[in-house]
């Protein structure tokens, strides 16, 4: 990784990565040490007529025991091991620790071993979730609320936060991808150090669906320290020196890390003024149509707080009021996350007279003529009827501004008589 992109990265940490468990409470900074494989699982492996026999299960067991006694003598860090001896603990068992103990940081270390036996592919890489499995990972979130810890940002965006709704979706993606963030700076250094410390090849930092890496509800790293097929890198791996190296690398990288991220949250951002509000009101535009949904149709896709403006025979679908920029922009992008890809913020000034015509309620709209003895002809009696294209439209009201229109709709939602369509009539 360049260092232009590396620093690329810790902008984008400094910006988004505000809140972590840990802050708030104070408690010690926790990591998840994972030796792969173990027991009857030997992993990647190969006889050396000199070396003799390199298994990866001993040589991750032997660099996560050296890497956790390094971490465990700095007072600041409480260190989790997902197993200690040969034994082993399965990927799910090893994922529900993580989450259950709200680590703040998962490691897992592997020996790599290429397909061929030419013995070619050497050094180092370090793999992190990418996003294409983030519903296995928001599954899991939703189903262990507890694990979920939405920063201040987030929190005041996503207030309420329900597990089946759309918004709160959303908001586990927002948080997906700071983990993915958050996992390719600490994986960013930690190759950085192999190669500047080590003078190992590095073969990156590169996305990938691995299983034990998928359910964490934290940022995650696999780490392959080596390929057993190489026989430098064997050679390396399998002695006290390679894996004392290698655990030295990891520490200084989760070391660098935990600095980034005390920065952080130890520096509220004290330049950043207080948000000011705009003069005018903004929704975001998801849609124009001739199509009348209700609020519950499927083509609004769950988004709540929509206003329908019906304007010249077409249905325009506005989600979301707000006259905070700030607000504004994060539900333009609800909006396209959910898969409104053309949305707009629309600017509205608030209480504004329409120069002519007015706005009026669409209380219903159908084939059929409404029944004088229906609730809505009792309830609204004096409601106007038009009939266009074979559909009766009945009409309630008259209104200078958007706002009194919607305090009617309000007033009439109380009534019972919901899904209603404000109306602008330019006549
Ligand atoms: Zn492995």
């Amino acid at each position: 990784m360049t260092s232009f992109k590396f620093y690329n990265k810790i902008f984008f940490l400094l910006t988004f990565f505000i809140g972590l468990s840990h802050y708030y409470s104070q408690k010690k900074f926790t990591v998840v040490l994972d030796a792969g494989h173990g027991g009857s699982d030997i992993g990647a492996n190969r006889n050396y007529p000199d070396i003799g026999s390199v298994q990866e299960k001993n040589v991750t067991l032997g660099i996560v025991l050296k890497l956790g006694r390094m971490l465990e003598k700095n007072k600041d860090y409480k260190i989790i091991y997902t197993r200690k001896i040969d034994e082993y603990p399965s990927l799910t068992s090893r994922t529900t620790l993580a989450n259950r103990s709200k680590a703040d940081l998962f490691i897992s270390v592997h020996v790599n071993s290429s397909p061929s036996r030419s013995a070619t592919a050497q050094g180092t890489e370090t793999f992190v979730q990418g996003p294409n499995q983030n519903k296995a990972n928001l599954d899991v979130a939703k189903a262990e609320n507890d694990v979920i810890f939405l920063d201040e940002k987030d929190k005041e965006n996503f207030a309420s936060y329900n597990p089946n709704s759309p918004e709160s979706l959303i908001a586990l993606k927002i948080q997906q991808s700071k983990y993915l963030e958050a996992s390719l700076i600490i994986g960013g250094l930690v190759e950085e150090n192999f190669v500047k410390k080590d003078k190992r090849m590095s073969r990156g930092v590169k996305q990938e669906n691995l299983h034990v890496l998928r359910m964490n509800a934290m940022p995650s790293i696999l780490i392959e320290t080596g390929f057993v097929n190489n026989y430098d890198d064997a050679h390396y791996i399998s002695t006290e020196e390679g894996q004392q190296a290698i655990a030295e690398s990891i520490y200084n990288a989760i070391v660098s890390y935990k600095k980034l991220v005390d920065r952080n949250v130890k520096e509220p951002e004290p330049e950043k003024p207080v948000e000011q509000p705009l003069k005018n009101d903004f929704r975001i535009l998801l849609m124009s149509t001739p199509n009348k949904y209700t609020n519950e149709d499927p083509a609004l896709k769950g988004l709540k707080y929509i206003l329908p403006i019906k304007e010249n025979g077409f249905y325009k679908y506005y989600y979301g009021t707000t006259n905070y920029a700030s607000v504004r922009d994060t539900n333009l992008k609800t909006a396209k996350d959910a898969g409104f890809r053309n949305s707009m913020a629309i600017s509205f000034v608030p209480n504004q007279a329409l120069g002519m015509g007015y706005y009026t309620l669409e209380v219903y709209a159908g084939k059929d003529k409404l029944d004088s003895r229906s609730t809505i002809m009792k309830t609204l009696p004096d409601m106007v009827r038009n009939k266009e294209n074979g559909i009766f439209y009945y009409t309630s009201g008259k209104y200078r501004t958007l706002e009194e229109a919607v305090n009617a709709q309000k007033e009439l939602e109380s009534k019972g008589i919901t899904n209603t369509v404000i109306e602008k009539k330019l006549k």
